[in-house]
């Protein structure tokens, strides 16, 4: 008889017993709806035991590649252990180094004190000693020795502000995640993929550029970076240079104004997208950073031809005011 780990329990499967019916036998509560791998509201992760394909029919890849599955459709026949989703524990780490990649925009690198993983292009959430947490984007490769983060500075912001004027190398904070399902998938090394994004929307576009090209990705690959005037462009010689070593990857580098047209496209970032690639279909899209920005290309690249289920977003929401450093917070214990 498979066991079912869950929350630290381990739970005897029945024969034929789907992993949701388990759980619901021994009291677990657990979102669930439709019972037949409609609705998704079962989802869960697994980390350990098989799951059979039809658990994982109808996710992203990226969820596919994470191990989540769906409870209602999956019958073990080997031990398998669950965790709900989002319930991931934090790792402290320790601030390594801050740079300024522009002049809002400062590069922190961090090493957590346990291992730590993740695909790039995904984001955590970093939480300060008293409790406050932002999300941030992970530029860094897994195999990299340290996470990198870019973060803007937004005045009178409460994480960000702290980072770019109190944060120094050797400042201990937690990481919890990482999530989302912005990632490389390797796989299909033809597949044609753009990447766009302004501002610190870059920061998770650029680590799954390097991880895709690092994996040996020969399709084509666009990506397309935008910013208010070029000053708000960053990592522009990295991305050329990786532009010239690659002749697959094409990086574009579109700004709104006070530009020489020869050396940077001027203009709204989505009319440059559809200038140089006017259809979409069959291609991958990933999209980051401005949430009206992100809807706004999101729409675009739809309506040029791509599939919904091939679009990636990560939209940067700002918290909710009730998350700013003067709320009350729960101080993190490591
Ligand atoms: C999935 C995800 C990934 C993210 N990745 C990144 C990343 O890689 N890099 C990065 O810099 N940020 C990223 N963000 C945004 C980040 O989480 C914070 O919201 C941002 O750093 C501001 O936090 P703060 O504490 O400094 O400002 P807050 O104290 O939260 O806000 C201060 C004031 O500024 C306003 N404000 C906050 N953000 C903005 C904004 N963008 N534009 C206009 N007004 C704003 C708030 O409404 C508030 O009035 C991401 C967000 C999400 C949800």
């Amino acid at each position: 008889m498979p066991t079912l780990r869950y929350a630290g329990r381990d739970l005897a499967v029945q024969q034929g017993e789907s992993v949701l019916d388990c759980l619901l036998r021994h009291d677990i509560a657990i979102s669930h709806s439709c019972k037949a791998g409609a609705c998704q509201s079962c989802l869960v992760k697994g980390s350990e035991g098989p799951v059979s394909e039809v658990s994982q029919r109808g996710l992203k890849d990226t969820l596919r590649a994470q191990g989540y599955f769906l409870a209602c459709s999956h019958r073990p026949n080997a031990d398998i252990t669950v965790s709900p989703v989002g319930t991931e524990a934090r790792t402290q780490a320790q601030i390594t180094g801050r740079s300024l990649l522009n002049e809002s925009v400062l590069r922190v690198r961090l090493r957590p004190e346990a291992p730590f993983s993740y695909f790039a292009g995904q984001f955590v959430s970093l939480f300060r000693e008293d409790g406050l947490a932002r999300s941030y984007s992970l530029a860094s490769l897994p195999n990299d020795q340290e996470i990198e983060l870019h973060v803007r500075r937004v005045m009178g912001g409460a994480m960000s502000e702290w980072l770019h004027q109190h944060a120094i190398t050797s400042t201990s904070v937690w990481l919890q995640g990482p999530s989302g399902n912005c990632f490389y998938v390797p796989g299909n090394t033809e597949e044609p993929l753009v990447l766009v994004g302004a501002g610190t929307g870059l920061a998770p576009l650029y680590g799954i550029v390097k991880d895709a090209l690092l994996q040996g990705h020969t399709g084509p690959i666009w990506l397309f970076h935008g910013a208010l005037n070029p000053t708000g462009l960053y990592l522009t010689s990295e991305l050329r240079e990786l532009a010239e070593a690659h002749s697959n990857f094409h990086y574009i580098r579109s700004v709104l104004r006070d530009a020489d047209p020869g050396e940077f496209e001027v203009g709204p970032l989505e009319q440059c997208l559809l200038a140089k690639i006017p259809k979409f279909a069959g291609w991958k899209g990933y999209v980051c950073g401005d949430p009206a920005l992100v809807n706004s290309i999101r729409k675009k690249l739809f309506l040029a031809g791509m599939a919904s289920k091939s679009i990636y977003a990560d939209s940067f929401v700002p918290s909710a005011p009730s998350a700013s450093c003067n709320s009350p917070s729960t101080p993190i214990t490591p």
